[in-house]
């Protein structure tokens, strides 16, 4: 249930098992949070089950076409991120661990990131962090490769079909209903509807510990003079992560979840996104790229992050037995996509959790083993999303 990347890339690997597969979607494919992504795919990750997944998923990326038969669009920039004096031995542990986990992540000087990045105001840093393999994709041509070559493979695809429940005997799962149709019969379920996610499992007893979180994206075309395309970037002292959107546009967003941002529904009424937060975005990133201020709004939009209590996924066996749930992506579902869908398909598969996926179990939170940053980001403030 659900034809977002997650979904669809579980879709794809069931159906490469060999399995029989239907993917609904309510809407059409990547109608939901996939849609409105920002599509960042960087490893600079702040514990290892991040870093792995990252990188297994990067690799996906890279050969996406070979792997689908289809495009993502996937585009390499590089990543820069920059720390200041007081972060540096936060910085340094953050390098070493991704550099342990095999990331091509190397230390720049100030001088040595300007000339790599002449746009970029690096006066207040005292290092950057440099991974020349991160990059961004089309979400909404990533989400239909999966789901087309799945078909390929043999699975069926059902737009503008929600599914109402999931049926269940004896604790079981037997099957969803869809309006219309009836029921389609199936010993197991996987259920990576996003935002909708907590609220379909709660009828078969599984609470999610969810909240929503509103993400707000403009795109600013830059100026003429501006240079080379930037590379993404991750700005922890202004609050905002950017990067490339095609040849001549810049995407950025906020880094940081503000609770004011926390809302009570899991769908937003409008999803265009507020002129004075564009302005804000373009004042804000003025500040890493000066240049900025002479950049042209072109638009933008909102969508909303489904949020754990430790920001990772939830990713698992749960209720009646043959239910599934991917849920609670918060920012890390597209570029995750890759490796939790195989992953969570040799799970339906086999019946043995991975252990790439163990500590995403939902019970982690009574437990009180939470994923817990090891490295934890220099200048972090509150939960990172993007
Ligand atoms: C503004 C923004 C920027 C982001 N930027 C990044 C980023 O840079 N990098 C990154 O990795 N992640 C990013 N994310 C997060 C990422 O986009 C999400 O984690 C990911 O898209 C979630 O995918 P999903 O498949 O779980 O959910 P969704 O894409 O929401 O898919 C769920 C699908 O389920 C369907 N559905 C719901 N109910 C039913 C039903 N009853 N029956 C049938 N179908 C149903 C919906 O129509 C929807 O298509 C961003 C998110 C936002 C909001």
């Amino acid at each position: 249930m659900g034809g977002g990347c997650i979904g669809a890339s579980v879709a794809f690997h069931l159906a490469g098992r060999g399995l029989g597969v239907v993917l609904v979607d309510k809407g059409h494919i990547a109608s939901g949070a996939t849609g409105h992504s920002g599509a960042l795919v960087r490893q600079h990750y702040e514990a290892r089950l991040g870093i792995r997944l990252a990188r297994e998923s990067l690799g996906f990326f890279q050969r996406f076409a070979a792997e689908t038969g289809f495009s993502c669009d996937f585009r390499t920039t590089g990543f820069l991120s920059g720390a200041r004096t007081r972060d540096v031995p936060a910085f340094d542990a953050l390098l070493g661990l991704m550099q342990q986990e095999g990331v091509r992540a190397v230390r720049l000087t100030p001088g040595e990131a300007t000339s790599a990045e002449p746009s970029l105001d690096a006066s207040d840093y005292e290092a950057l962090v440099y991974d020349p393999d991160a990059g961004y994709a089309d979400p909404i041509a990533t989400a239909t490769g999966f789901a087309r070559a799945a078909e390929r493979r043999g699975a069926t695809v059902l737009e503008g079909r929600p599914v109402r429940s999931i049926v269940t005997k004896h604790k079981d799962v037997t099957g969803v209903r869809l309006p219309g149709a009836g029921l389609i019969e199936t010993e197991r379920v996987v259920l990576a509807a996003g935002n909708w996610t907590a609220a379909l499992a709660r009828p078969l007893g599984v609470r999610l510990p969810i909240r929503f979180v509103r993400g707000d994206v403009a795109i600013l075309r830059r100026p003429i003079g501006f240079g080379p395309p930037p590379k993404i970037h991750f700005d922890f002292y202004g609050n905002t992560y950017s990067r490339p959107d095609a040849d001549k546009d810049t995407l950025a967003g906020y880094m940081d979840t503000s609770p004011r941002k926390t809302i009570a529904r899991h769908e937003l009424a409008d999803d265009s996104v507020p002129a004075r937060t564009v302005r804000d975005l373009r004042s804000r990133l003025s500040k890493r790229f000066p240049s900025m201020e002479r950049s042209q709004p072109r638009g933008g939009w909102s969508g909303v992050y489904d949020v754990t209590p430790d920001a990772y996924p939830i990713v698992d066996a749960a209720g009646p037995r043959g239910l599934f749930v991917a849920a609670g992506l918060s920012g890390h579902g597209f570029k995750l996509s890759p490796a939790l869908g195989r992953l969570l398909a040799e799970y339906v598969a086999t019946d043995r959790t991975p252990e790439g996926i163990a500590p995403l179990r939902t019970s982690r939170f009574q437990e009180r083993a939470p994923v817990r940053p090891e490295a934890p980001f220099p200048a972090r403030r509150g939960d990172r999303l993007p």
